[in-house]
């Protein structure tokens, strides 16, 4: 059988990094096998929809290359995709359960159903709607709800994740399959769209693992032969307690990728929350997870979602690329005053930031002085754990021997670099001293890469000009 596994979002609101997770694994999973991914929108509730989510799904999906076979815009054998479209199959399947006199007219008002469950609590018993099927319901004629009429048992089966789970028969109830607004229920939904899509893996989150037992009767109750089930564990808030939520500073994944964050790194990011492949690795590009993913492997207790960690791991990635690829993605990214500068001399900035660059939006804080001068911040000095013990007239002279110094020299990076060291020894000073003097009246800047590399991308002219504008200063 060919592997087929689904991403069924509803599109009740947007998609965090947590979210995806889900698609991730399941694209894994089809690659893996040489299977098929199916993107299906799940729309069972009208009132929860929001605007464009479905759209932000699929830019999401797209822009971390999580590409599907089939989906809601591009089609496929089993289509439509999109649940909304799919309501006369929900009826004929619902009228297979009414067939097998697996399913009844729900006849009861709130105010009924509210009764039942006060006389439950009254006798210290659980509410349960199967204790109170109606004796001869009325032909559902799609007013009223129709309800699963369930047999309960006691269910054991095998999750690819979470491992052997049971659960006795009173987990197990009727459960309403078709809503009197002609839409189906999840519970009911999902598994006529699995069966129909010929799914073979359903891979969810934890939130569904409490009904689990009402889905397998209801397979049985439809004839159908299960799926491999694949339960993900919550994603964790940075405290590692509860649920991640937008609160902890989980952006969506459009969020991060106009933030500058390469989509390789959000993918190993992603895979990494919850799974790894048993080594030390911690780093994965797409074709090794494709390689190496496998869902026995995924931990089953939460994981936890941590964005110092994301920011290191983009930094992994930026620092890998090629510089050419990397000017190409900055494009968007350099600060206004950039504009007027030439290519080579970006270029040449861009070279002496990659090192460090965490994520791409922070180019024109990392870079900014390469292309204006900064007014003198005096607090870069008065706040310097060194440089503030010394007296203005040391300072003065340092920076006067430093003109000195520079003029001389041809500004390669090199020659600067055996020329401040040169100074170094003669001015009896620590690296910590003069070179962040030099660094600080040159840049203006609270940090800068290697001070040699930086002067000789600003050139002479520049650099003895800032040189003497601090002078001028102190
Ligand atoms: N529509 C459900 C959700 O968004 C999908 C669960 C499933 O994958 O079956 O959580």
């Amino acid at each position: 059988m060919t592997t087929r596994t689904r991403f069924a979002p509803s599109p009740t609101g947007y998609l965090h990094v947590g979210g995806i997770r889900t698609a991730l694994f399941a694209y894994l999973v089809a690659r893996q096998a040489g299977g098929q991914f199916v993107l299906r929108l799940e729309y069972t509730d009208k009132k929860r929809e929001i605007e464009g989510a479905g759209q932000h799904i699929i830019d999401s999906l797209h822009a971390l290359g999580l590409t599907y076979d089939e989906g809601p815009d591009i089609g496929g054998p089993y289509a439509p995709y999109l649940q909304s479209d799919r309501l006369p199959r929900y009826r004929e399947w619902a009228q297979q359960l009414i067939d097998a006199g697996r399913a009844y007219a729900d006849p009861y008002s709130a105010e009924e159903v509210q009764q039942f469950r006060e006389e439950a609590q009254k006798a210290k018993k659980p509410f349960l709607y199967r204790n109170h099927r109606p004796e001869n319901p009325p032909e559902w004629d799609g007013s009223t709800p129709l309800r699963f009429k369930s047999e309960p048992q006691d269910y054991e089966w095998e999750d690819a994740v979470m491992g052997q789970l049971h659960a006795g028969k009173e987990a197990i109830d009727d459960f309403i399959v078709m809503k009197s607004d002609g839409y189906p229920t999840y519970n009911f939904a999902h598994i006529c769209d699995d069966a129909d899509m010929e799914i073979t893996h359903v891979i969810r989150g934890q939130e569904f693992i409490a009904s689990t037992p009402n889905f397998l009767n209801l397979y049985e109750a439809l004839g159908l032969e299960r799926p491999i089930l694949a339960t993900m564990p919550h994603i964790l808030g940075p405290d590692g307690n509860k649920k991640l939520s937008k609160r902890d500073g989980a952006k969506d994944v459009l969020d991060y990728i106009r933030d500058g964050y390469l989509p390789e790194a959000l993918v190993s990011f992603i895979a990494s929350m919850g799974w790894n492949d048993g080594t030390e690795q911690e780093i994965f590009t797409m074709p090794q997870l494709i390689e190496k993913f496998s869902l026995n492997k995924v931990q089953r207790a939460g994981a936890r979602f941590d964005e110092r960690r994301l920011l290191w791991m983009n930094g992994a990635f930026i620092r890998e690329l090629p510089l050419n690829e990397l000017f190409m993605k900055c494009q968007d990214y350099w600060p206004a005053e950039a504009a007027d500068y030439p290519e080579d001399y970006r270029r040449a900035v861009l070279a002496l930031v990659q090192e460090r660059m965490k994520y791409l939006a922070e180019l024109p804080e990392l870079t900014r002085f390469f292309f204006t001068d900064l007014p003198v911040n005096p607090e870069l000095i008065s706040g310097h754990k060194q440089l503030k013990k010394l007296s203005t007239e040391e300072l003065r002279t340092l920076l006067q021997q430093t003109q000195a110094t520079l003029e001389q020299s041809d500004f390669t990076a090199l020659d600067l670099q055996n020329r401040l060291n040169a100074l170094l020894e003669k001015s009896g000073q620590k690296p910590a001293v003069l070179f962040s003097l030099i660094r600080i009246a040159t840049t203006q800047a609270p940090a800068s890469p290697g001070l040699a590399e930086t002067l000789a991308v600003l050139g002479k002219e520049v650099s003895l000009q800032r040189l003497q504008s601090q002078l001028s200063y102190l």
